[in-house]
Formats: structure tokens, C-alpha cells, sequence
């Protein structure tokens, strides 16, 4: 029994009713992560220009390998799905939705950034743009670390008219310049050094799954939640700047909805905003996106 690594072979069996829940948790153990934890957490934040807000963002993940993470990820998707021919009508519209977008990236990250009083990163500027649209029913899409985008055709008739298939692209393209992939991952190895202080400290795996299951409620599912409603902002922006109307975004949350029917593709499953708020937010932020619609596409006109 010594070579238990967890050293409960020398405990005292009956005593094990009486130690509580966490009776038998070597609490020195998840100090010492906690510790390694919080240096993690604190030596990895940077302030985000979109947000004005500190971000967790592992100094090792650069700009680079997360364009090449993207980029190997787009590869095998497009792969496995069947990608429209690039000249087909819709391949075409979908193009030219994505390159009025694209163009405004920069006047709206820096009038953003201006706006929390930050210097825009222009992360962006490294980006290859691409994208694809995927026949599929999904009424989904993506925009990878990098650049790389996708449309699945079962958007196109819930989003019914280009300003709102605008909207979801401008969403997407936005969880892509606030690095949301990065925050993402940065926020895997957090949970990861929390599993490994589970595991160490003589958790059983009930009482891992415990804890996990906590952390992903309290941390993890509001963090990806707040994610949306920034991407949902920069999106809208992005898409007003670019001369399409952003009012459409209210309908198209509503038609997304009802389309879902709780059967939601990934990207707008359960980690979106509850639709009502959505919506409200996006109400709330409509005059700021009208201004920039004045701002930088009529008077660009
Ligand atoms: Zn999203």
C-alpha cells in the first residue's frame, strides 16, 4: 500500500465516514496550485483595446500560433464539410459581405479602442483573410483565429437579407480580433492546472467532477457568455460601418430563435446570451451603432 500515490492505503477506513465531504482533500496541495494559479492568472493579463478590460491571455500563445491553430482548423473542416464552389452565386455574395466588412476593421477597432481610452492592437493586420460557405443546414458560422470564415448555407434563409447575414458575420469576425480562441485556451490551462490540483490533492473523481462542475457554472459559462455579448457589439459595429443596417439584428436574434427550437448549432448554443437580454442589449446599443453607420459609411459616401 505505499505506493499508493494518493496515501490512502494507510487510512484508517472508518474514518472516512466521519471527515466530511472533503474529509480526505490534502488541502496544502491545492494551495500550492492555488498559488501557481493566481501567479498564472496575474503574469498572463493584458488589457484587451475592444473592452478596455484585463484579459487572461497566455504570453506563450502569440498571434502566430494562434493564425496557425486557425489555419490547421479550417483546413480540416473544409475537408470534411462540402464547401460551395467560389464562383456560385452565393459564394460570391457571401465574398463581397465579408470584404465590406473586412475593410472597416481598422476604423472601428481604433474608434472602439479611442472609446476606452486604449491604442488599437491591429492584431488584425496579420490576419489571411478567407472564407467559405458550407452547404449544410446548420444555420451557422465562424470566423477562426487568423481570419479564416465560414457561412453554412442554413443561415442564409434564416438571416433572409444580407445586412443580417452581415450581422452574424460581424459577430464572428469580432470573436476573432478580441482573440477570444486565445482567452479560451489560456482559460483551458487555468481549469487544467485545476484538474491537476484535483487529481494530486486525493480527490476521488466524484469530488473532482464536484468541483468542476461548480467552476464550470461560476467561471466558465458566464466568461464564454460575456465573450458574446462583446462580439455581438463589435460585430454590430463593424456591420453599421460597413453600410449595412444594424436594426436588422433584432429580427434576425428573434428568427434565430425560433429556428433553434433549443436545438441550437454550437456557436449559438447554450454559452449565447438568453435571447431576451440579447435582444436587449442590441436594442440598447442601436444608437451607437446608427452613429457609426452615419460616421464612417454615409459620410464615406
Ligand atoms: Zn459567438
Amino acid at each position: 500500500m505505499r505506493n499508493d500515490p494518493f496515501g490512502r492505503g494507510r487510512q484508517d477506513p472508518r474514518g472516512a465516514q466521519r471527515r466530511g465531504l472533503f474529509g480526505n482533500v490534502r488541502w496544502w496541495v491545492l494551495l500550492a496550485f492555488a498559488g501557481y494559479a493566481a501567479f498564472y492568472w496575474f503574469s498572463n493579463r493584458v488589457v484587451d483595446p475592444y473592452t478596455g478590460e484585463k484579459v487572461l491571455i497566455d504570453g506563450s500563445i502569440g498571434i502566430e500560433e494562434e493564425k496557425a491553430l486557425g489555419l490547421q482548423a479550417y483546413q480540416e473542416i473544409l475537408s470534411q464539410e462540402r464547401p460551395l464552389d467560389p464562383n456560385s452565386q452565393v459564394a460570391r455574395q457571401v465574398r463581397e459581405i465579408a470584404r465590406r466588412l473586412i475593410d472597416k476593421v481598422g476604423v472601428v477597432e481604433a474608434a472602439i479602442a479611442a472609446e476606452h481610452g486604449q491604442q488599437p492592437n491591429g492584431a488584425w493586420k496579420t490576419f489571411d483573410w478567407d472564407v467559405n460557405v458550407i452547404q449544410s443546414d446548420q444555420a451557422n458560422a465562424f470566423c477562426l483565429p487568423g481570419g479564416k470564415m465560414a457561412v453554412y448555407t442554413g443561415l442564409l434563409p434564416v438571416a433572409q437579407n444580407a445586412d443580417a447575414v452581415a450581422v452574424v458575420m460581424g459577430h464572428e469576425i469580432a470573436h476573432a480580433l478580441l482573440r477570444h480562441g486565445a482567452q479560451r485556451m489560456s482559460q483551458q490551462k487555468l481549469t487544467q492546472i485545476g484538474q491537476m490540483a484535483g487529481a494530486m490533492s486525493g480527490m476521488d473523481p466524484q469530488q473532482q467532477q464536484m468541483v468542476m462542475a461548480a467552476m464550470g457554472y461560476g467561471y466558465l459559462l458566464p466568461y464564454a457568455r460575456s465573450h458574446e455579448t462583446q462580439a455581438d457589439e463589435v460585430g454590430l459595429m463593424l456591420a453599421a460601418a460597413a453600410c449595412f443596417n444594424p436594426q436588422e439584428a433584432v429580427p434576425l436574434w428573434q428568427r434565430m430563435g425560433e429556428a433553434s427550437g433549443g436545438q441550437a448549432p454550437p456557436e449559438f448554443s447554450s454559452t449565447h446570451p438568453n435571447p431576451g437580454t440579447r435582444i436587449q442589449n442590441l436594442t440598447a446599443l442601436m444608437p451607437k451603432a446608427m452613429a457609426y453607420r452615419q460616421k464612417f459609411c454615409e459620410s464615406a459616401q
